[in-house]
């Protein structure tokens, strides 16, 4: 029943040598979502003995972004980028609902978000290359005046149109639930509904395929198949007596312990999201994450067939829309279905286990109950499919965390939000290796590069997690 819309490698093809290290490179044909080919080098290598000038472990869009804007700015850097899957966006990026928006209540979230939506449209509009962007739109149904007075808050920032209650009867919703059903589940009815424009949907395995192939062809050498166990706290200046290194000692990341051997680099990022309290915790940096999962449901009957790609408002079809308690649809045209997920939160424990499976009762108890209450027509839709990932969780503002201490830079904490944002993490996290006060994100924004860390935070709380 599992369905990730995430990259499947189908074959592997014979290899090749590349680079002065002359290690043996294996070509791999991975499809993406529309059945599009790609080749990715896999290098092989019995065991390592390595030096990079930078590391970066973890292959999905953040790992992707920051390896294409560091050597955007660095081209003679050796930069490695390190995956324990066998291809680039296996892990979160691959089960996202892969919907955009630069609909944030904090200015930092709009910043990171608008900007990456700008670039990813200057990638498929003017490079020519696909990323399935569709501007499909956030329709937000509303049941409460303080949920109303954010949306009008951010209508400031972004274009954002009120849309009259009695057009949503074309999307079969209902803004009154019936009576029995509210007092049950205490639903309100929807009282305002607004439509964001600078919004829609993406493929996510598009825009990694994206910085993916940028990569490669600058040389950039991708390490799959490889788990990093541990960071190896080193003395800057060795004395080797054994317990180094000592209070007294400056310390630095010397070098990463893999199942395949030992990297060294002169700077370590770590994009590794959910998973990165696994390598920053035995050494005693706190990324300030916590683990949420999260889950999608994809169904699907006559009527969500007939509407999903049908230009129900002034949008390209049927819009991302977020019903009262969280619950979401995502349309997916191509596919004639809705995927329908929450983010879920008391109630929701912080635990982890490497390969998440999705709960089918969660759909039919929470989801199913909300969604059917508003959307009669989709009652009777079957679950054709469904998948769990992880939010890293910024459970204090709901932003990410992107910060340096020694030589290690870590991006995480994305909060169910890096694809749409993925761009601008990566340009951030160039800026502190640069040693940057301020970012240049796409089109000419600043962003504080202290702002997102963790000793000088600065940015406002984030409401609309979803
Ligand atoms: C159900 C769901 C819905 C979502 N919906 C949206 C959405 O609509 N829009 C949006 O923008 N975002 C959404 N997100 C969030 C989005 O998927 C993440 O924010 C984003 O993918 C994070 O990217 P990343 O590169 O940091 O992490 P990942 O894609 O998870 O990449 C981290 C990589 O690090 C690697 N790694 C970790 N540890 C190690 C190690 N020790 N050794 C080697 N490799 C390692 C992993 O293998 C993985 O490939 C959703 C997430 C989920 C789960």
């Amino acid at each position: 029943m599992q369905n990730s819309p995430s990259l499947v490698p189908y074959f592997y093809a014979g290899c090749v040598e590349r680079n002065e290290m002359s290690m043996a490179c294996e070509a791999l044909i991975v499809t993406d979502s529309a059945g599009v080919k790609n080749k990715v080098f896999i290098l092989r290598f019995d065991s390592l003995d390595m030096k990079y000038d930078v590391a970066i472990i973890g292959s999905g869009i953040v790992g992707l972004s920051t390896a294409f804007h560091l050597s955007e700015k660095h081209s003679d850097l050796k930069i490695a980028v390190i995956d324990k899957f066998h291809t680039y966006a296996q892990g979160n990026t691959g089960k996202s609902a892969a919907g955009f928006r630069d609909v944030f209540s904090s200015d930092t979230s709009f910043k990171l978000s608008s900007s990456s939506i700008r670039f990813y449209d200057h990638v498929q509009r003017i490079l020519g290359i696909d990323l399935g962007m569709k501007h499909v739109g956030y329709l937000f149904l509303m049941d409460n005046e303080s949920a109303s007075e954010t949306m009008e808050e951010i209508g400031r920032k972004t274009k954002i149109e009120e849309i009259g209650l009695d057009r949503l009867a074309d999307l079969g919703i209902s803004v009154r639930p019936d009576a029995d059903v509210k007092d049950v589940m205490g639903l309100d009815d929807i009282r305002k509904a607004y439509l964001a424009h600078n919004a829609g949907i993406m493929e996510p395995d598009k825009i990694a395929a994206f910085y993916y192939n940028q990569c490669v062809n600058r040389n950039i050498d991708f390490l799959f198949g490889t788990n990093v166990q541990s960071l190896n706290l080193v003395p800057e200046k060795p004395l080797d007596y054994p317990g180094e290194p000592f209070i007294w000692q400056d310390k630095t990341i010397g070098s990463i312990n893999t199942d395949r051997g030992e990297i060294s680099a002169d700077t370590f990022v770590l994009a590794t999201d959910v998973w990165t309290n696994f390598l920053t915790d035995p050494v005693g940096i706190d990324s300030h994450i916590r683990p949420k999962k999260r889950q999608l449901f994809k169904i699907r009957n006559e009527f969500i067939e007939a509407i999903v790609g049908r230009k129900v408002l002034s949008t390209e079809s049927f819009p991302f829309t977020v019903f009262p308690k969280g619950v979401y649809i995502r349309p997916s045209p191509a596919e004639r279905t809705f995927w329908a997920g929450v983010a879920d939160d008391i109630g929701r424990d912080f635990s982890f286990v490497e390969d998440p499976q999705p709960e089918p009762h969660f759909y039919t108890y929470n989801v199913y109950q909300v969604l059917q209450a508003y959307m009669k027509p989709v009652a009777s839709a079957s679950v054709t499919g469904m998948w769990a990932g992880y939010y890293s969780y910024n459970t204090i503002d709901g932003n990410p965390y992107i910060f340096r201490t020694l030589n290690l830079i870590v991006a995480t904490g994305t909060s169910g939000s890096g694809i749409m944002k993925g761009d601008a993490i990566g340009r951030v996290a160039t800026a502190l290796y640069d040693g940057e006060e301020k970012a240049k994100l796409y089109d000419g924004m600043r962003i504080n590069t202290a702002d997102l860390g963790v000793k000088s935070r600065h940015v406002e709380e984030e409401k609309l997690v979803l």
